[in-house]
């Protein structure tokens, strides 16, 4: 997981449609109606979300080949929190751009509809979220490199509370994603290597910059490794 910086939606047709489908939503929970979701409001955010996160995976940064089709996740999940029971859900921020990211399966999968937090729960749209302390990085507001730490193996791990609670939520520590980060981690390790040498040429840095590219999948990694033997070279 990298920091993403996620631009306003602005005031487009897309984000009237979405103001319209939350309204509603509200308006069905203040009834007392079960609040019936509109998926096809939420998939015209793709385009956008694909790039925003440079078509990879929000959580664990895997790319979304050709064949794999990216699940639009809800943030805050949007009808029902496994650690709050009875909580209807985040229904008002269902169709939210800032509470939507993409994800690929299997982390959705882990994802599902876990929101721990610490303190106490937004429950309805007039309440604060920014009272509410998720313990789910959010790679649009948190700095993933605060809170996780890889080797040069390819494991991940949280080196705080919150960073622990999304590894084991998203099992980013998954033997599949370990070995991809691994072969990632020792590209970059071998080009560094190259660049640092005295005959190292222009074509290397290029590759380097490539390889260090937030296009790239595993750039969290990528950059630890790099960071990691700069270090070491003082
Ligand atoms: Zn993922």
């Amino acid at each position: 997981m990298i920091a993403v910086r996620r631009p306003p939606l602005g005031d487009n047709e897309l984000a009237q449609r979405a103001a319209v489908e939350t309204d509603r939503a509200i308006a069905r929970a203040a009834a007392g109606d079960r609040v019936d979701f509109r998926p096809e409001v939420n998939r015209d955010f793709r385009p956008l979300l694909l790039e925003l996160f440079n078509e990879k995976c929000a959580y664990c940064e895997s790319a979304f080949g050709v064949a794999a089709q990216p699940d639009i996740e809800n943030f805050r999940p949007k009808s029902a929190v496994k650690e709050a029971p009875g909580f209807p859900g985040y229904y008002w921020l269902a169709y939210r751009w800032d509470n939507l990211l993409l994800a690929c399966q299997y982390c959705n999968h882990g994802k599902g509809n876990h929101f721990p937090i610490a303190g106490s729960r937004a429950s309805s749209p007039a309440d604060d979220l920014a009272a509410e302390q998720p313990l789910l990085l959010d790679p649009c507001i948190d700095n993933p490199a605060d809170h996780l730490m890889f080797s040069e193996e390819g494991h991940c791990a949280g080196v705080t509370e919150r960073g622990k609670v999304t590894v084991q939520i998203l099992n980013l520590d998954r033997p599949a994603l370990v070995a991809a980060r691994k072969e990632a981690a020792l590209l970059v390790e071998h080009t560094l290597q190259l660049v640092m040498m005295a005959a190292a040429k222009e074509q290397q840095q290029d590759r380097l910059g490539d390889l260090l590219s937030e296009r790239q999948p595993y750039t969290a990694i990528r950059r630890h490794v790099a960071a990691r033997l700069l270090d070491r070279r003082g």
